[in-house]
């Protein structure tokens, strides 16, 4: 089915309700339609991967299903990362973070994804709102 492989993989958070239901808006406004994108969307999202000390036990999740899912489908050459206003930043009681933090945190996942996987392309992306929709972080 050379039409229907994979392009690649995306991470984002899986929160469904009105407003924040990424994986809608990424098909909508980020992937075209005859693109496939590998859904990995878990409660959180990417920002284990920017957190990697506060929150081990999502970042060993999130990375077993992206080597799971780039095994699995190896025409994949890119990484889709969406984050938001995520409410499962309150999972990090040590500190607060400003919606700034949170953007820049997109940062810190391109760069550590990009040096993991440097045959791939990583694009990060961050929800505002339905009227202003995604913002391109990297
Ligand atoms: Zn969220």
């Amino acid at each position: 089915m050379p039409n229907e492989a994979v392009i690649g993989i995306g991470i984002f958070c899986s929160d469904p309700r009105p407003g924040a239901n990424l994986w809608k808006e990424m098909k909508k406004r980020l992937v075209h339609v005859e693109e496939t994108i590998v859904p990995l969307g878990v409660l959180g999202g990417p920002i284990s991967l920017a957190n990697q000390d506060d929150l081990p036990t999502e970042f060993n999740f999130l990375m077993a299903q992206i080597y799971f899912a780039l095994a699995t489908f190896p025409t994949a050459k890119r990484i889709l990362v969406v984050s938001h206003d995520c409410g499962y930043y309150n999972q990090i009681r040590s500190r607060t973070f400003t919606l700034l933090d949170k953007e820049n945190d997109l940062i810190k996942v391109a760069n550590f994804l990009k040096e993991r996987f440097p045959e791939l392309v990583v694009t990060t992306y961050f929800w505002t709102n339905k009227e202003a929709g995604f913002k391109k972080i990297s």
